[in-house]
């Protein structure tokens, strides 16, 4: 196999081969004619160095500098470095190959590069939006819920992303937890056996050596009160190589161990990324993702469906799709709750429900998350309920033990929604659904075939 990276400089060796058109209609950057040679082929690595995590953390993007030897001349790059200024920038060799233009309308370009309105100050925007840092009893354990906390165990990541709800700390000074730290945090839990669930998060556990995340693990694990352990990790997206046999068979022995992580895009779900849930999940470890909904990137209905059906492919269950936080430096990725609650309304009925995620928003001021659906209950009587399904059709729901003095169904003409409320009617049933077309079908083929006869 070979890299991107490297696929690109051998296209442009090979001068007239085109790759695949693109989806913006804009040039791919291999096609780029006066791009001297070379410029693209800042990674001409053996595949085996290619491979090796340490080597792509070694040799991530971190400047403007260095991501402008890898664009096309024409890329606009202005503002990388000073947005990068305040928010640091890291892009593995791995998740740049991904770029396919170097603008913001690529997904993964959008996620990873420093942009300039980053820097513009809104006064909804905070730091800390969801007040973490005034929920920790500990410092980096974060104890919102009762039942379970989320323990910051580094501040490194393999990529920054640009959208990140803890822009406040990733990356900024890139350290690990230490022994006495973690030593407060065990006191803490065992302080509080109410804590069955700790989650694992940062920064990106995964980029910690596997030794120092067993140190993590085995700690949690000394707690007899911690069930579950879960760790919040984009690794397998970013920087699939990590995950190697060592680490997984490392991982197996503090079970039960549950992942998150975090795809946006189905331009995320490559070989090398698939082959890393699979890892994961073959050690038993239950995989789930924890998408940002984000203006540009994926808030069309059409491209998460995409992601959600790829993840559910590769055993990830689609966990939660996110508002984007009230965090200072990504005015620009948030969109309306209109739009996430639209695209919920286009899922139900159209994905298998294991596909569909739970939309949340992460209250601001550390109200923790606040599940959020489009309406299916349109009236509520003291008899009956009236919801509405994915298609619109309206069904009266009778609450059990219907009080007395309640009017007997009976279909009404032209039922109104008051009529499914009382009890006159007890649906509203928009013609011409596709689930109609099917049932009129089978029933045109009944006449011809009774069921006797399809069992014989
Ligand atoms: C999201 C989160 C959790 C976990 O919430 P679940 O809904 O159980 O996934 C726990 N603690 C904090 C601080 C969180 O932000
Ligand atoms: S991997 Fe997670 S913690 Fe790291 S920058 Fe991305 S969103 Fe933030």
């Amino acid at each position: 196999m070979r890299t991107k990276v490297t696929q690109v400089c051998e296209e442009q060796e090979a001068s007239d081969d085109k790759p695949p058109p693109l989806t913006g209609g804009q040039e791919d950057v291999s096609n780029e004619t006066g791009d001297p040679a070379g410029s693209s082929c800042a990674f001409p690595v053996s595949e085996e160095l290619w491979q090796d995590w340490r080597w792509q953390m070694r040799n991530r993007i971190r400047t403007a500098r260095q991501l402008s030897n890898l664009s096309p001349p024409t890329a606009n790059l202005a503002g990388v470095s000073t947005a990068a200024g305040r928010f640091p920038l890291a892009i593995t060799p791995y998740y740049a190959s991904l770029i396919r233009r170097f603008d913001s309308g690529d997904p993964v370009f959008a996620m990873s590069v420093p942009q300039l309105q980053e820097l513009v100050n809104y006064p909804a925007l905070h730091d800390d939006p969801l007040e973490e840092d005034e929920d920790m009893p500990v410092p980096g354990l974060v104890h919102r819920y009762t039942d379970r906390a989320l323990l910051i165990s580094t501040t490194t990541c393999a990529s920054y992303c640009r959208h990140c709800t803890r822009k406040r700390m990733a990356g900024h000074r890139e350290s690990v937890i230490s022994a006495a730290r973690l030593r407060q945090v065990v006191a803490y839990l065992t302080e509080h056996p109410e804590v069955h669930d700790v989650i694992v998060s940062g920064g990106d556990p995964f980029t910690m050596a596997t030794e120092q995340l067993e140190q993590v693990l085995s700690a949690l694990r000394s707690v007899s009160s911690v069930e579950v352990v879960r760790i919040g990790t984009r690794v397998p997206v970013v920087l699939p190589m990590r995950v190697t046999d060592e680490l997984v068979a490392m991982l197996r022995k503090y079970h039960p161990l549950y992942v998150n992580t975090h795809f946006n895009h189905p331009a995320e779900l490559t070989a090398e990324s698939a082959a890393a849930c699979r890892r994961l999940v073959d050690a038993g470890v239950p995989m789930g993702n924890q998408s940002v909904l984000l203006r540009g990137v994926n808030d069309r209905a059409e491209v998460l469906e995409e992601l959600f059906r790829g993840l559910v492919r590769n055993r990830v269950r689609p966990y939660y799709l996110y508002q984007c936080d009230l965090v200072r430096g990504v005015e620009h990725f948030r969109t309306p709750l209109s739009k996430g609650l639209s695209i919920m309304e286009y899922l139900r009925g159209r994905l298998s429900g294991i596909a569909i995620p739970t939309f949340v928003v992460d209250a601001p001021h550390g109200g923790g998350k606040i599940p959020l659906l489009p309406n299916y209950i349109i009236s509520v009587s003291p008899t009956h309920t009236v919801l509405r399904n994915f298609e619109g059709m309206m069904v009266a729901y009778p609450e059990p033990c219907m009080q007395e003095g309640a009017v007997p169904p009976a279909q009404a003409e032209m039922p109104t929604v008051s009529d499914l409320a009382n009890g006159r009617a007890t649906k509203i049933q928009p013609a011409a659904t596709g689930r109609h077309q099917r049932r009129s079908m089978r029933a045109s083929h009944d006449l011809q075939e009774t069921p006797a006869e399809l069992t014989q």
